[in-house]
């Protein structure tokens, strides 16, 4: 595994030595943010919006990160350097830092910055021709007024909960609803559904991730002629739909073929969908910040 050397707290340290302490409240309360970015050919793809969505995450729970974001993309630019990749799944973690057992923020003086730059995992490219089989479960997401999904924060049990109930279906990946019964999203993918020439994704304000690679599919899918839209819909939408795709950062563009017993159309990968995952690797195999000409 090439993820030897980790930055943490501003030092570059072998794996075997980054290590933080049972009193970070990152560990104790899941009190902390983080991004999971990827890197192709040598740069970094769409790296400020990653940064942006991690700094306005950080503003959501007033946790203050202890470096600029210039800073910050230098610190994850040398993390990838050091470790010699050209191909990466970077994750970046800042948590609230050593406190005492008590929730109170106030008494964490320094966020624990973490970043972690290593080989990438992917799906088997067998489910990018043939598709997923995925469900719904009953986990409902987070609804925003308690903790809003649009903050990637270290407390992913609501997710987690959503994936044990995949796992227990046979599949990888949940599609989750939001109290009111509306698709908000999957335990880490966005989702999407074309029906007659439109295509749909749920509004964030349901109860989703703004996804970074949601944002590249609502940029790319115009240049096909597909109709955008961001707007609700249900669990019958999804199973009359032409086309269901999911979108993330290590999923990338992955279609889903089968959900909750119902084949999606004729149970094959989409025509649109299998379009979208070309020009989405075009894209991402030419876009984003050089690594190492700089
Ligand atoms: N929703 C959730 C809950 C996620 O964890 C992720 C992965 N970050 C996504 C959606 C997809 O977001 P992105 O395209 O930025 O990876």
């Amino acid at each position: 595994m090439s993820s030897e050397q980790i930055f943490l707290n501003g030092e570059l340290v072998k794996q075997e030595d980054a290590k933080i302490s049972v009193f970070d409240h990152g560990f104790l309360y899941g009190d902390g943010i983080f991004e999971g970015i990827r890197a192709y050919n040598g740069r970094v793809f769409r790296f400020d919006e990653h940064l942006d969505r991690l700094y306005e995450s950080a503003k959501a729970i007033m946790l203050d990160i202890p470096m600029s974001k210039e800073e910050m993309k230098e610190a994850v630019l040398k993390t990838i350097r050091a470790n010699e990749l050209e191909d990466a799944y970077i994750r970046l973690v800042v948590s609230r830092g050593v406190g005492d057992l008590g929730l109170d923020p106030n008494k964490c003086d320094n966020p624990t910055v973490i970043i972690i730059a290593s080989d990438i995992e992917l799906y088997p490219e067998e489910f990018y021709q043939e598709g997923l089989e995925v469900v719904t479960v009953p986990t409902r997401r987070n609804i925003p007024e308690a903790l809003n999904p649009r903050i990637k924060s270290l407390n992913y049990l609501n997710n987690i909960l959503a994936k044990i109930e995949a796992n227990r279906a046979g599949v990888l990946e949940a599609i989750m609803l939001n109290n009111e019964g509306y698709v908000a999203e999957c335990t880490g993918d966005n989702i999407f559904i074309i029906k007659d020439g439109v295509l749909r994704t749920p509004p964030t304000h349901v109860g989703a991730l703004k996804g970074i690679k949601r944002g590249v599919v609502l940029d790319i899918a115009p240049e096909l002629g597909l109709e955008v839209k961001e707007e609700v819909f249900t669990r019958h939408d999804l199973y009359v739909a032409d086309e269901c795709f999911l979108s993330g950062t290590a999923a990338e563009v992955i279609p889903v073929v089968e959900i909750d017993g119902r084949e999606i159309a004729d149970g094959q990968p989409g025509e649109y969908t299998g379009k979208l995952i070309d020009k989405f690797r075009q894209a991402a195999n030419s876009q984003g910040t050089e690594i190492y000409n700089k």
